[in-house]
C-alpha cells in the first residue's frame, strides 16, 4: 500500500436528505479508502452509517456530492450501469446473512456468478468450489442453511461475497448476530481478506472489539466523519 496509490473509493462532500421530514442524514462526507484497506465504520444508532453504506452500495442516491471508484464517478450513472457496477464491483455481507432458504450452500454461493450467462458452468463451479475452500465450507456444499450455525451461514454469505471477486466489500453488522467466538472467526477470516491484491472493506459494526480488527476506524456521529 503506498501513500500515492489512487484510493479505490473516493466519497467527496456527500449529502443525503430524506424526503418530508427533511432529516439531514448525511452532511458533507469525505473519505478515501486505498487499495487493501479495511476500515470499520462506527458510531450511534441514526449516525448514517446505513445511509452511506446504501449510496456506495448504489441502492440509494446522495442528494449532493459525488463517489469516485478508481477515479470515475458513480453518482448520475444510468440504472443499467448502476446494475452491471453493482453486479462485477460490489459484494454484501449482512447481519442477518440473507442466504436463500431453498437453495444449498454451493447454490447460493453461485448466485453472483449466474448472473453472468457467459461464464461456462465448469468455470462456474470452480470458482464456487475455490471459494468455498476459502471460507472453509467445502464440507457443506450441499447443506441447506436451516441446517448450518450462524457462524457457518456468515461464512456462506463471504463466501456469496466473494465468488464474483469484487473490488469492494460492504458490510453491515457482519457480527452483530453472531457470539464472541463466531463473530471473532468471522473477523479473522475477513482481516484475511483485506490487504494486497484483495477486496477493500468497509464494514459498519457497533462494537469496538470489531473495529479493532480493521486497519482504520472511522468515526461518525450525526451525519459527520468525526476527527479527533
Ligand atoms: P445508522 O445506520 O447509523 O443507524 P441511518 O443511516 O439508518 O443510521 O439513519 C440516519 C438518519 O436518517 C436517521 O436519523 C434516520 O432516522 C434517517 N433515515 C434513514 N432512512 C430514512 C428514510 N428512508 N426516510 C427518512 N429518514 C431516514
Amino acid at each position: 500500500m503506498s501513500a500515492s496509490s489512487q484510493p479505490v473509493i473516493e466519497i467527496q462532500n456527500l449529502h443525503k436528505q430524506y424526503g418530508e421530514h427533511q432529516v439531514n442524514a448525511l452532511k458533507g462526507i469525505n473519505l478515501s479508502i486505498q487499495p487493501g484497506e479495511f476500515v470499520a465504520l462506527m458510531g450511534p444508532s441514526g449516525c448514517g452509517k446505513s445511509t452511506l453504506l446504501n449510496i456506495l452500495g448504489t441502492i440509494d442516491q446522495p442528494s449532493q456530492g459525488q463517489v469516485l471508484f478508481h477515479g470515475a464517478p458513480i453518482v448520475g450513472k444510468s440504472e443499467k450501469e448502476l446494475t452491471d457496477f453493482r453486479r462485477r464491483e460490489l459484494g454484501f455481507i449482512f447481519q442477518f446473512f440473507n442466504l436463500l432458504s431453498t437453495l444449498t450452500v454451493q447454490e447460493n454461493v453461485s448466485l453472483p456468478l449466474d448472473l453472468d450467462d457467459r461464464l461456462p458452468e465448469a468455470e462456474r463451479q470452480k470458482k464456487v468450489s475455490a471459494i468455498l475452500d476459502k471460507v472453509g465450507m467445502s464440507h457443506r456444499a450441499d447443506f441447506f442453511p436451516s441446517q448450518l450455525s450462524g457462524g457457518e451461514m456468515q461464512r456462506v454469505a463471504i463466501a456469496r461475497a466473494l465468488v464474483h471477486q469484487p473490488k469492494v466489500i460492504l458490510a453491515d453488522e457482519p457480527t452483530g448476530n453472531l457470539d464472541t467466538e463466531n463473530g471473532g472467526a468471522i473477523l479473522e477470516l475477513l482481516k484475511g481478506l483485506a490487504g494486497e491484491g484483495g477486496p477493500i472493506i468497509l464494514m459498519a459494526t457497533h462494537s469496538e472489539e470489531a473495529a479493532a480488527c480493521a486497519h482504520r476506524i472511522v468515526r461518525m456521529r450525526d451525519g459527520q466523519i468525526r476527527h479527533e
